[in-house]
């Protein structure tokens, strides 16, 4: 699964373009829904600094950017909960509203690992996937 680490860090820092990208992911024949979810989320939380709501001006923005119908209930939840809230109910919507919960973390990751990389990582960093 190692193949899903090196992808999403790809995206993340543009050396994949986000569409071809996410769609790299979501066609993979090793692609199951629970662990690039788990992934997505780690990652994400561990890129945003503020560790109690897990909540920051780039998280809010990153959501309000996701490139998918705003009505989409994915992108519904991400904007009505707070983000633990949040992910746990995408974590159990249904199989057809699986790949727009992947391409709104992927998207979410993208910005918050941008912001990371701008700031906290900016003079070095000890993420080996930061450094290459
Ligand atoms: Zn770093």
């Amino acid at each position: 699964m190692e193949e899903f680490y090196k992808l999403v860090n790809q995206i993340a820092q543009d050396k994949i373009e986000f569409n071809q990208g996410s769609s790299l992911i979501l066609n993979h024949s090793n692609f199951e829904f629970e662990f690039v979810f788990i992934l997505l989320r780690n990652y994400i939380f561990n890129s945003i600094p503020e560790k109690v709501n897990y909540t920051t001006d780039t998280y809010i923005q990153a959501i309000a950017s996701i490139p998918l119908k705003p009505t989409f209930t994915p992108v519904v939840i991400l904007k009505s909960f707070r983000s633990k809230i949040a992910f746990n109910k995408l974590e159990t919507l249904r199989k057809d509203e699986q790949q727009k919960t992947i391409i709104a973390l992927l998207w979410i990751f993208k910005q918050t690992d941008i912001q990371r990389r701008n700031t906290e990582c900016k003079n070095g960093c000890g993420h080996d996937w930061h450094n290459n």
